[in-house]
C-alpha cells in the first residue's frame, strides 16, 4: 500500500486490513510493531512525539484503536483490558441515582456488574424484555439515563431493534449502548442504527483466536470519547501491546472468519431443527425467531451462535455437552474452534435464580471453521447418545 493512500473512506475489508498504523516508516514492516515501551523520549518539556507514558497510550494501541474505530463506523476508539472493563468504563458515565435499562438476558458477566457493583453504589436499573416496547415504557423512568442492548442476546439470541429503541432513548435524553460482540461491526453497526456507544469483548470473534482478553468502545460523540478516554487513562484497565496486535491481527480477517462462522451455524441449524432430541432451536435465522424480522434488517447474516434446549431437559442438555467429540466443551465463543456449553451452570451460573436466570435445558454451541460435515457429525453423534 502506498504510504499516503487515505483508506478511511474505503471498503469495510480493506478498512480491516490497512486501517491502523500505516508501514513502519523505518523499516516498511507490513505488520503493526509490537511495541513494548512504556515511556516515550520528548523532544523538550511538555513536547512528546505523541506518546508519553503506555497506560495513557502506545503505537501498538493507537493502531487497534484506529482500526476498529473505523469498522464500527465511529471517529473513536478505546481498547480495554477486557470486554467487562470496557462496559465499566460506560456505565461510569452514569451518576448515582441514574437508571438504567437493560435486557433481561444480558450476558451474566454484565448482569453481575451492574447488579453487584454498579447498584449497591446508588446506580439503579431494571432488567426487562427488549423486544416488548410496552416492557420498555414501563420500565422508563424520568431519571433514565441509559439503555444497555445486547444483540442478538446471550444465550436466546433474541434480536432487539436497536433504531426503534434509539429513537425513543434519543427523544428522552437517555444514551443507547449496544454490546455488539455477537454480532461484530461485519454483520451489524450500531452507530449507524442510532446507537451513542458501542462496546465488544475482543476477546470473542474480534480476536477470533481464543488466545486474548480484551475489550473496546467506540462512539462518534466528542463528550462520549472524552469520558471514556478518561477512564481509560485515570482508572487504567488497558491492553498490553502483545494483546492489542493479537486483536488487531484477528479484525484482519474478520469479514472472511464471519461469513464462514454464518454458513456453518445454518447447517448446524437446519440439523437440529430435524433432530428428535430437539425441542427447540434458537437463531436469528428462523422465521418463527424473536427479532428475526429486525435481524433481517439490521444484520448482514445470522451470526455463528445457535442455542437449543432438550426434550430431555437438564439431563440430556448435559449429556450432549459431554457426548460432544469435536465441539469443545468450555466458555467463551467466537474462535476458530468451535464450543459447547451448557450456560446455566457453566457461562450464566452467576445469573442462577435472577431475572436473567437460563433454562437448564438449554446448550449454547459457537460454531467455529472446521469443515462443515465433521460439525455436523459431531453433533448428530452427541445427540443420538440422548433418549427423544
Ligand atoms: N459481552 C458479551 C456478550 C460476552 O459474551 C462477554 C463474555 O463472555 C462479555 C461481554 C465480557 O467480556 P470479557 O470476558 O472479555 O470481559
Amino acid at each position: 500500500m502506498s504510504d499516503d493512500l487515505d483508506v478511511g473512506s474505503l471498503g469495510f475489508e480493506t478498512r480491516a486490513v490497512h486501517a491502523g498504523a500505516p508501514p513502519d516508516p523505518v523499516t516498511g514492516a507490513v505488520t503493526t510493531p509490537i511495541s513494548l515501551a512504556t515511556t516515550f523520549k520528548q523532544d523538550g518539556v511538555g513536547r512528546a512525539r505523541g506518546f508519553e507514558y503506555a497506560r495513557s497510550g502506545n503505537p501498538t494501541r493507537a493502531s487497534l484503536e484506529a482500526n476498529l474505530a473505523s469498522l464500527e463506523g465511529g471517529r473513536y476508539g478505546f481498547a480495554f483490558a477486557s470486554g467487562l472493563a470496557a462496559e465499566d468504563a460506560v456505565l461510569r458515565q452514569l451518576s448515582p441515582g441514574d437508571h438504567l435499562v437493560l435486557p433481561n438476558d444480558t450476558y451474566g458477566g454484565t448482569y453481575r456488574l451492574v447488579a453487584r457493583v454498579h447498584s449497591p453504589k446508588g446506580l439503579e436499573f431494571d432488567a426487562v424484555d427488549l423486544l416488548d416496547p410496552v416492557a420498555l415504557e414501563r420500565a422508563w423512568r424520568p431519571t433514565t439515563r441509559m439503555v444497555w442492548i445486547e444483540t442478538p442476546t446471550n444465550p436466546y439470541l433474541r434480536v432487539i431493534d436497536v433504531a426503534a429503541i434509539a429513537e425513543v432513548a434519543r427523544s428522552r435524553r437517555a444514551l443507547v449502548v449496544v454490546d455488539n460482540t455477537f454480532a461484530t461491526p461485519w454483520l451489524q453497526r450500531p452507530l449507524e442504527l442510532g446507537a451513542h456507544l458501542v462496546v465488544h469483548s475482543t476477546t470473542k470473534y474480534l480476536g477470533g483466536h481464543s488466545d486474548v482478553v480484551g475489550g473496546f468502545v467506540a462512539t462518534d460523540d466528542p463528550p462520549l470519547a472524552e469520558g471514556v478516554g478518561f477512564l481509560q487513562n485515570a482508572a487504567g484497565a488497558v491492553p498490553g501491546p502483545l494483546d492489542c496486535y493479537l486483536v488487531e491481527r484477528g479484525l484482519r480477517t474478520l469479514a472472511v472468519r464471519m461469513d464462514r462462522h454464518c454458513t456453518n451455524a445454518l447447517a448446524v441449524v437446519e440439523l437440529l431443527r430435524g433432530h428428535p432430541a430437539v425441542a427447540r432451536v434458537f437463531h436469528p435465522s428462523l422465521p418463527d425467531h424473536p427479532g428475526h424480522d429486525v435481524a433481517c434488517r439490521q444484520m448482514s447474516a445470522f451470526g455463528g451462535m445457535v442455542s437449543f434446549s432438550l426434550a430431555g431437559g437438564e439431563p440430556a442438555a448435559v449429556a450432549v455437552c459431554e457426548a460432544a467429540r469435536l465441539f469443545t466443551l468450555a466458555e467463551s465463543l467466537g474462535a476458530v474452534e468451535s464450543l459447547i456449553e451448557h450456560p446455566a451452570r457453566m457461562t450464566h451460573a452467576s445469573v442462577a435464580g435472577s431475572s436473567n436466570a437460563v433454562g437448564p435445558d438449554l446448550v449454547r454451541l459457537s460454531v467455529g471453521l472446521e469443515s462443515v460435515g465433521d460439525l455436523l457429525d459431531d453433533v448428530r453423534q452427541a445427540l443420538d447418545r440422548v433418549p427423544a
